[in-house]
């Protein structure tokens, strides 16, 4: 049995499991990284837009600050957020990117003088200042009040994980490449490392870590379609889950994005949009305002994504043997400006659809995009119920997305958790809170319990074919847990999931026995555990009777605060449950910096809270009396809402920007 004994596991090579490992290396712990693919091709790779930050260099980010980018980031999540964990993002963006730019990230800066842009359909002069000339600059982004999102051309998640993974090399942290995580080494409530596969030669190998991080990214290919990589499955998930111990959060909430390409799903991202770009319908006609008349093609992802879905319900999508898709115009914005700015999104209409963006339009439609579920931390970063379990990135559920991300908060999540947890787990290690004792009896039987389970699968005749119960599974989500979501069809989705997994325990590898590289074994695992993943997701959706941000129920279209301002929260207890244990956790608006209120799009449909009225009544008197006082905005939200002493001594400084004396 092979055994690496390491103080900080990371699973997972993203930007989030990069900068955590760069973090813990930088305080003197030993770190290894588990990837299922070198580092460089994690799914991060592939975001396009940018990374939110409130720099305010630019003329249309002038007044920009955290207080605006928080104040988006909760109405973008529907009140569902954590109020606190947004406040420590905000804070740490600005200091997050200009830690990327001394890392070699080559962000996009602002050029003095007069640009053309287009807003709203119009040919607009934007002049910037002399002052901010070589500033990072920023796009604008839905659901934002600022243009606020910074990016490298339109490959900013290419650039932000190159220069993480060369930070982590220049670290010298260690990377295991093609190790897969299978199953948590625990004990009374302690985590202890994992058992991982090696998926080239089959051999299990157990990590033993004081402190191990998951930071696997979403859970996206549950749905048939989707914009994620083929590699976020979500078996991360299931494996805090088969603890019984750890819990997820939010498992429901899951974002669909409005201009995915037909059919393949892959995405064009919103920076065609946030650029200019217009969604038409089947008769070129521009259909956003009429439905949103203040944020148009800029609203929130969720909103966008239904509007989309609902105007192709009236009969106006375009007909395709794909089903029904509209377009996405960026012809608007001159083949120069896509050239620069938007070259992966022309490359991806070139090769996957055989079209020019600069002269035809894309065909587009909503596809499931991001977990804003994931697994339930404290502020830290640290599971709420296993010691030494840490989640960052999008893995996790810490909670500053509530029911709906904004654009360009997820690659900025990643390495703000990232900055952040890796100091809380260096605290935890220096601590003598971290000694932990470890027989190797307890290790043998976690990984002989692995390996049984894999023997039973390549053993088993007569059994089910793992590829069919997957494939049914995805049509399951993407059918009937999707953009609206009813009743009836999500507790159709609950039954034949749970008929799933059951049959799931009856898997046969068909083709080839090998335990080593083999495919076949590993869709045959990964199988069984997206099904659980599933039916956390159906099942939180199923109870949820009410609509809130990216869950959007026909049969319960309010925003129900009086009775649903909390978390869901999933675990499984017992192994031979065949659903998810769900429970709830209140969500306090008595200490909320921004109390619920109106999110600005369509009809407020709020079923308010009985202690909204008090707390805004609070919050509006505590502000008056500090104006009055003459106290600055940071004193007024410390007053209201206490976060700094939370963070990292270190990260606590205020940011610098144009116009605010620091
Ligand atoms: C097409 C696309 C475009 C996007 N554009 C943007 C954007 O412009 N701005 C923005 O803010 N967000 C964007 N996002 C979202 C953002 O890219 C992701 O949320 C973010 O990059 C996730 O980073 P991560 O580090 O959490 O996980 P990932 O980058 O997904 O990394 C996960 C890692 O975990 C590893 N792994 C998984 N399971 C296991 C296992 N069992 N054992 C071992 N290793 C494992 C993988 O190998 C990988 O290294 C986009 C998303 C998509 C799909």
């Amino acid at each position: 049995m092979k055994i690496i004994h390491t103080d900080v596991l990371i699973v997972g090579g993203g930007l989030a499991g990069l900068r955590v490992a760069t973090g813990v290396k930088e305080r003197g712990h030993d770190a290894i990284v588990l990837s299922l693919v070198p580092p460089k091709r994690s799914h991060s790779a592939a975001a396009q837009g940018g990374m939110q930050a409130s720099l305010a260099n630019g003329k249309m980010g002038e007044g920009d600050n955290e207080d605006v980018h928080f104040s988006d980031t909760i109405k973008g999540s529907d009140w569902g957020a954590d109020q606190v964990v947004a406040r420590m993002f905000t804070h740490c963006a600005p200091k997050a990117i200009r830690e990327l730019a001394h890392w070699g990230v080559p962000w996009t800066r602002v050029q003095r003088g007069d640009h053309t842009a287009i807003i709203n359909a119009e040919k607009v002069i934007i002049n910037e200042k002399d002052e901010a000339h070589g500033l990072i600059t920023a796009r604008d982004f839905g659901g934002t009040k600022k243009w606020r999102t910074c990016y490298t051309s339109d490959g900013t998640g290419h650039s932000m994980l190159f220069a993480m993974d060369n930070k982590a090399k220049k670290e010298k942290v260690e990377v295991h490449e093609r190790l897969e995580a299978m199953a948590i080494i625990h004990e009374k409530g302690r985590c202890e490392g994992v058992v991982a596969r090696n998926l080239m030669n089959g051999e299990l190998v157990a990590y033993i870590a004081k402190a191990t991080t998951i930071a696997t990214g979403g859970y996206g290919r549950i749905y048939s379609v989707s914009t994620n990589a083929i590699i976020c499955q979500g078996t991360a998930h299931a494996m805090a889950l088969e603890t019984g111990v750890a819990t997820l959060g939010n498992m429901e909430a899951i974002q669909f994005h409005p201009t995915a390409i037909v059919p393949v799903g892959i995405l064009t991202t919103e920076g065609c949009r946030g650029d200019g770009g217009l969604l038409l319908d089947k008769d070129g006609y521009r259909f956003m305002p009429d439905y949103e008349p203040d944020k148009k093609e800029l609203a929130s992802r969720d909103v966008v994504s239904r509007r989309m879905t609902e105007h192709m319900r009236k009969g106006k999508g375009v007909k395709s043997r794909y089903g029904d898709h509209l377009w996405l115009d960026i012809t608007i914005l001159g083949r120069a400006h896509i050239e620069k700015n938007l070259r992966e999104v022309k490359e991806i209409c070139e090769n996957f659809l055989g079209i020019d963006p600069a002269v035809d339009w894309i065909p587009v439609r909503p596809t499931q995009h991001y977990s804003m579920g994931g697994i339930r931390t404290k502020y830290t970063g640290e599971s709420q119920t296993m010691k030494g379990l840490y989640s960052a990135g999008e893995a996790a559920c810490w909670d500053m997305h509530g029911f709906n991300r904004l654009g360009g908060n997820s690659v900025s999540e990643t390495v703000v958790a990232g900055m952040l947890v890796a100091e809380y787990i260096s605290d935890f290690l220096d601590s003598s809170d971290s000694d932990m004792e470890i027989h190797t009896s307890k290790i043998e039987y976690f990984v002989k319990k692995e390996q049984d389970k894999l023997d039973a699968l390549l053993c088993k005749e007569n059994g089910e074919d793992a590829y069919v119960l997957r494939r049914r599974m995805e049509e399951i989500m993407m059918e009937k847990v999707g953009i609206f979501r009813n009743g009836d069809d999500l507790k159709d989705a609950v039954d034949e999931l749970e008929e799933l997994l059951k049959r799931s325990s009856n898997i046969e590898v068909f083709r080839s026995k090998s335990r080593a590289a083999n495919p076949a074994l590993v869709n045959a695992y990964r199988t069984q555990k997206m099904i659980k993943v599933a039916l956390t997701a159906a099942l939180g959706a199923c109870l949820r009777t009410e609509s809130r941000g990216a869950h959007s129920r026909e049969d319960f279209p309010k925003r129900d605060d009086e009775n649903w301002l909390k978390r869901t929260i999933t675990s499984w207890p017992d192994e031979n449950q065949t659903l998810p244990t769900v429970n709830y956790e209140e969500i306090n608006i008595a200490t909320m910096e921004l109390p619920p209120g109106f999110r600005g799009y369509g009809k407020d449909l709020t079923s308010h809270h009985p202690q909204t009225a008090s707390r805004v009544a609070k919050v509006d008197k505590i502000t008056q009396e500090l104006e009055e006082k003459g106290s600055d905005r940071f004193e007024i939200q410390n007053e209201l809402m206490p976060f700094i002493d939370k963070l990292p001594e270190k990260y606590r400084g205020i940011n610098e920007r144009f116009g605010e004396n620091v």
